[in-house]
């Protein structure tokens, strides 16, 4: 209908493959390894363009080389790009997409060695790659996360399925003889025009989605302790100052233990460097599970640890402090030593208190906590 020149609109879908494959091979050395999927996608490109290129030596090369082969490159690349998006979101990779490309290739074979079908051939590539591209839109969808680079890449892959399941549907329900010749329909134009626009934003989506998930785990890895997985005590310090904010001006209460693992030093000089770190693991993933999902705990020195627990008052937080010690005192991993806590608990509803004198105060009940015999909850 347009009269646009496939044959240029392979070229392009070559180039872009080309510059995609090479963006993604390019990059992925600066990411870390567990950000699965990079080089994958860049196979994934490259075999697209192998498949392009091939379609361009039509009347030059043996249809095994200038349809057959082309017409499953182009499939098979988009299925590695579903391998490399599983690999990213830590999903188990299916093997559905391969089964259903061997299919493909023989009916594929059918309509290309035994009985010329231009229609039989667009058919099969074109339904074929209407459920790959659903299946990657599908395999983002099933993320844990999805920010906006996911929804992004998702919404390319459910347009792109949408422009490969209308052409399958086209062709299907056209009567007549399709050749390729003949084959000048809108939807036709838009399959080839939109190809290699797709590709590249695809490309971009899951590029910003790899840049996102790298973002998002540095500022993990600077916020938390990378031993005990508890905040480090400038985040937790920060955390702390904005919520007293929020608590005055909400006229909300609001609660801090300070924890104290009791005897360390003997358990260090007993047992061990290496066991005492275990017992700091332990403590701090035993006491996050009594923890609500808005309570944060943060790593305040070696085995010194504060929880900030929002809107709570003292009554509220001497009873999760008690809950806490009581556990730790009856935990009894085989391959730790006993050990008990001390909590000190503060609560701002208390007085006027700042973010240090409210750390004081917690800090003082600890200490009284200690004088008094360890393993034990004092209230400031
Ligand atoms: P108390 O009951 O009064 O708290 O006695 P304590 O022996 O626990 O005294 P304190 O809290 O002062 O001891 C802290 C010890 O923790 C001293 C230090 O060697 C040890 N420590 C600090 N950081 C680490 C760490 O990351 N790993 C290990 N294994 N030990 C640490
Ligand atoms: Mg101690
Ligand atoms: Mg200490």
């Amino acid at each position: 209908m347009l009269g646009i020149d496939a044959h240029s609109f392979i070229i392009i879908s070559a180039a872009f493959g080309l510059l995609c494959a090479f963006l993604f091979f390019a990059v992925r050395v600066g990411f870390p390894k567990n950000i699965g999927g990079l080089a994958q996608w860049g196979w994934g490109c490259l075999l697209m363009v192998v498949g392009a290129v091939g379609f361009t030596t039509r009347g030059q090369l043996p249809v095994l080389f200038s349809s057959y082969l082309p017409n499953l490159f182009i499939p098979a690349g988009v299925i590695f790009m579903h391998y490399s998006l599983s690999l990213f979101g830590g999903l188990a990779s299916s093997k559905r997409l391969l089964a259903l490309l061997c299919i493909a290739a023989l009916g594929l074979a059918w309509v290309t060695f035994v009985v010329d079908d231009y229609r039989g051939r667009v058919i099969i590539v074109s339904g074929l790659l209407t459920v790959c591209f659903a299946a990657c839109g599908m395999t983002i969808y099933r993320y844990r996360v999805r920010r906006f680079p996911e929804w992004f890449t998702c919404s390319i892959y459910a347009a792109t399925a949408c422009v490969m399941g209308t052409r399958f549907l086209s062709v299907l329900l056209y009567d007549g003889t399709l050749t390729l010749e003949n084959d000048t329909s809108a939807i036709h134009d838009i399959y080839f025009t939109s190809f290699p626009f797709s590709l590249v934003a695809m490309s971009l989506g899951f590029l910003m989605m790899a840049n996102r998930e790298l973002q998002s785990r540095l500022e993990s890895q600077a916020l938390h302790d990378p031993m005990s997985g508890a905040y480090r005590r400038d985040a937790l310090l920060e955390m702390l100052q904005r919520e007293i904010a929020a608590s005055r001006r909400h006229g909300r209460p609001m609660s801090i233990l300070m924890m104290d693992l009791d005897n360390f030093k003997a358990i260090n000089d007993t047992h061990g460097h290496l066991v005492g770190d275990k017992v700091i693991v332990h403590f701090a993933a035993e006491a996050t599970q009594l923890l609500r999902t808005q309570d944060v705990i943060g790593r305040f020195g070696g085995e010194e640890f504060v929880v900030l627990l929002p809107q709570t008052d003292l009554h509220a937080a001497l009873a999760t402090a008690e809950r806490i010690c009581s556990r730790i005192a009856k935990s009894n991993p085989t391959e730790l030593p006993f050990y008990t806590v001390s909590i000190g608990a503060a609560s701002l509803d208390r007085s006027d208190l700042d973010t240090l004198s409210l750390l004081d105060a917690a800090d003082k009940a600890l200490y009284a906590a200690k004088r008094a015999g360890k393993n034990r909850v004092v209230a400031a």
